[in-house]
């Protein structure tokens, strides 16, 4: 392993680098100073220190006249950056020292910085996970993506629905980043095409300018910092002098208005096709900025077009960044004289798509109309793809389709590689949405089962753990996390297990000060804590979770003194502001806790509690605090899943179906340490065609209807008796989740974890082994694998060279 290169630094030193930023940066007084400056200060103070590796890295680059990795994202779920920084750089208890010296409380000042919430879940999480593990693993590589001033909405509860505000990330100055304001791209929308002696021209109607922002992102040891690189969206034409001096000054700042909208907000809504005009300009307004800057720096360095596989490997993000292919072909065409053929298949040697679901509902199509209107020579040249494609393969499958851009099947035609993001999904990508492509291109689809980073996801967030790993099996583990294997060993050591035990119990503990203070809750700190946060969606099931928790209450109410195991019910997670149904689910979670909590004979065994506003930062402290981990979504739904990777690092076993990379998890974990119920991929298929599964269901489970019935009938709405009645029969007659038909495994394994849970040493013997053995779990690992089998990309580092998880 190399030596870091950090520079090692002394708390004096650093102190005194805090001062002089809050003197010189801030220009304020230290006695004057508030939260916000001392944390501007700070965060300052390490930035400093992540130039150098970053320009190293640059110059690195540059010499090596390799191939970069472009990601493309249209989310990255960043959360906050302090942290993260400090401890890649290894400078977390020195800054954490330092902050003492000058009088201040580091863990307040690092929780004053507002996440950066770039995403909606999953998707953009992922992408920040990759983000951190290029860099650490010393792959030259930028992220490109939109640099939104409104990110995901602020969720508040009022009378326990769902409300959302604005967020306002930058509001406040965003300390990472370095504005760039010499990059920057014209972006053409709408026109025409028109043919002029012999060459085919784009005459836009519209353009807008997309600038760069820069944020290093610095990996483990500071050996390596890539670049995140968003783009804000400008007006092309100066400020309209003339209309302003005439008094019109709305006129005068129309053209900013209509730029400044294409960055203003991430749509909140991951999972449909929203089917907005603008939300196909943000598409291809970073994706045009971001294939126009890498041609440059590739040209920059006096590269011959035709190999430009060799020296760029694009990774689209699911399909929102599939315009990609025809950009790249229409740049070669139009402004580098290349034959279609030649076009196509050089643009095909840069581009890897991953999809990341297999619900119809969420793989965009567009209606041809609009996008013809919006991207006119893009339009001709998905014809051209198309055809080709038809004239190479016996294929009858087509991009454009009664009326429709199908973006999952270009992106597939125009991809060397397509990965699933984990076994299971691969599968089915192979059998369900793409079975006809992968006929015409086999070995195109292959697997990269999605990870997390441990830095952030145990080393970080997870202090008590982190310190008993490095006591146990030393400190190697955070860029090889297979190591975590050797905690294998200390299992059956009684006073390892007491002592991870302990670790857990602080997390426990941290959770219920956070609770409390935040929102007056508290919470039996010996309680198992069954934690379920995650987007809300009918596919992910929150809603039989919450039939088990009014199961659960019922049969403790009838029978309070047979030594139920305690049990705080934990939910988090956003709706989509326009889905109903998701909605409707928070407010029955909320209603119940209200029914629920307040129960004198049930308080003891059971309470539910739902924070308000799930982000990355919550999910830092209650990760760990989780003994329970619910991932129990309807199989065959959930493309991988990454909550589920983060529990079970952190010594929390999971109840769950056998979806996603549930599969892989509990492969690694073994049978005995997961606790699995539900029915398969394959079973579901087939019970959709039972005629009336959900009745059935409901009439076999004497249970589950009288849940239903309480629920229907108002006992937790009773300002509102009929609140559900529509929840309720959604469930009895469509159901197409399932959630009936699993129900009764459900609760009868909740039983059995009941039981596990009571053996205390022995339920951490299990937690324990969760963490031994989900080492493989490291987005290190992930990212290993696209740049061994998609991108052919080698690690810069030199030491990196002969790891056994390197290409
Ligand atoms: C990890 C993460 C997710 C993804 O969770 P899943 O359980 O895999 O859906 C979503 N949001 C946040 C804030 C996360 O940290």
């Amino acid at each position: 392993m190399s030596k870091s290169s950090v520079p090692t630094i002394s708390v004096s030193d650093f102190s005194a680098d805090i001062l002089r930023h809050l003197k010189q940066s801030l220009g304020k007084d230290a006695r004057h100073a508030s939260l916000y400056d001392w944390r501007m200060s700070l965060s300052l103070a390490l930035r400093d220190h992540v130039v150098d590796p970053w320009f190293e890295s640059t110059r690195k680059t540059y010499e090596a006249r390799g191939k970069r990795v472009y990601y493309l994202s249209m989310e990255f779920l960043i959360g906050r950056l302090i942290e993260d920084v400090a401890v890649n750089l290894g400078f977390d208890a020195i800054a954490a020292q330092a902050m003492q010296s000058l009088g201040q409380d580091y863990a307040e000042v690092v929780a004053n910085e507002p996440d950066a919430a770039l995403g909606n879940g999953g998707l953009g999480r992922l992408a920040a996970c990759f983000m951190d593990s290029l860099s650490t693993l010393g792959i030259p590589a930028y992220g490109y993506g939109i640099r939104y001033e409104h990110g995901l909405f602020e969720q508040h509860f009022e009378d326990g629905a769902q409300m959302e505000t604005a967020e306002t990330w930058l509001a406040q100055r965003h300390v990472w980043e370095f504005e760039r304001p010499e990059v920057s791209y014209p972006i053409h929308f709408g026109g025409d095409v028109v043919e002029e002696m012999g060459k085919t021209i784009w005459r836009a109607g519209e353009t807008v300018m997309a600038s760069a922002y820069d944020t290093p992102v610095v990996g483990w040891q500071g050996r390596w910092a890539n670049t995140l690189r968003l783009w804000a969206a400008t007006p092309t034409t100066a400020f309209d002098l003339e209309s302003f001096n005439r008094g019109d000054y709305m006129a005068a700042s129309a053209p900013e208005a209509l730029a400044r909208t294409i960055s203003r907000v991430l749509y909140p809504d991951d999972t449909t096709d929203i089917g907005k005009e603008l939300r196909l300009k943000q598409e291809y307004f970073f994706t045009s900025a971001s294939i126009q800057d890498l041609l440059r720096r590739f040209l920059s360095e006096g590269g011959d077009l035709r190999a430009l596989p060799d020296h760029v490997a694009i990774q689209l993000n699911d399909t929102h960044p599939a315009i990609a292919g025809p950009e790249l072909v229409r740049i070669l065409m139009d402004d580098h004289g290349f034959e279609v053929a030649q076009a196509i298949s050089t643009a095909r040697g840069c581009l890897a798509y991953t999809n990341h679901t297999l619900l119809p509902e969420a793989l965009e199509r567009w209606p041809e109309d609009l996008f013809i209107r919006v991207l006119p020579r893009h339009h001709r040249i998905i014809q051209l793809i198309e055809a080709a494609h038809l004239a190479a393969t016996t294929s009858d499958i087509r991009i454009l389709e009664h009326g429709e851009v199908k973006m999952g099947e270009l992106a597939f035609i125009m991809a060397h590689h397509v990965n699933g993001v984990s076994a299971l999904h691969s599968d089915l990508v192979k059998e369900t949405v793409f079975s006809d492509l992968h006929a015409d291109y086999p070995g195109r689809i292959i697997n990269q089962t999605n990870g997390i980073t441990p830095r952030r996801w145990l080393y970080s967030c997870n202090p008590p753990l982190r310190n008993l790993i490095n006591e146990t099996i030393g400190t190697g583990w955070p860029d090889d996390l297979q190591q975590l294997d050797g905690l294998s060993d200390h299992v059956g050591d009684a006073g390892f297990i007491e002592k991870f035990q302990v670790a857990k119990d602080a997390n426990k503990a941290r959770l219920c000060d956070w609770l409390h203070k935040r929102d007056g809750v508290s919470l039996d700190p010996h309680a198992m804590f069954d934690v379920q946060i995650k987007r809300i969606h009918e596919y992910k099931r929150q809603l039989m979770n919450l039939l088990e928790t009014v199961a659960l209450w019922n049969e403790i109410r009838e029978n309070p003194n047979a030594g139920w195991t305690p049990r705080v019910k934990i939910f988090g997670g956003k709706a989509a502001p326009g889905y109903v149904v998701a909605k409707e689910i928070i407010h029955l979670i909320n209603d119940a806790a209200t029914i629920i909590n307040a129960d004198p004979v049930t308080r003891d065994y059971l309470q539910i509690v739902y924070p308000e506003n799930y982000n990355v930062s919550m999910a830092e402290i209650l990760i760990p605090a989780t003994d329970l981990s619910e991932q129990i979504s309807t199989a065959g739904k959930e493309a991988s899943g990454t909550g589920n990777m983060k529990f079970a690092l952190n010594g929390a076993p999971t109840i769950g179906t056998l979806d996603g990379a549930n599969v892989e998890i509990r492969d690694c974990v073994g049978a005995d340490n997961f606790f699995l119920f539900g029915l398969t991929a394959a079973q579901v298929t087939e019970r959709r065609s039972v005629p009336e599964y959900a009745r059935r269901a409901v009439e076999a489970s004497p249970r589950l209807a009288r849940v239903l019935k309480q629920i229907e009938s108002g006992v937790f709405s009773p300002s509102d008796k009929a609140r559900y009645h529509g929840l309720v029969q959604g469930l009895m007659n469509h159901d197409y989740f399932l959630v009936t038909c699993d129900f009764d495994s459900y609760f009868d394994t909740q039983r059995i974890v009941d039981k596990a849970f009571a053996d205390q040493p022995s339920w951490t013997r299990m937690a324990a082994l969760n963490t031994a053995r989900v080492g493989w779990f490291s987005s290190d690992r992930t990212i290993s694998g696209y740049a061994r089998d998609i991108w052919k990309t080698p690690s810069l580092i030199a030491s990196m060279g002969s790891r056994k998880d390197v290409a």
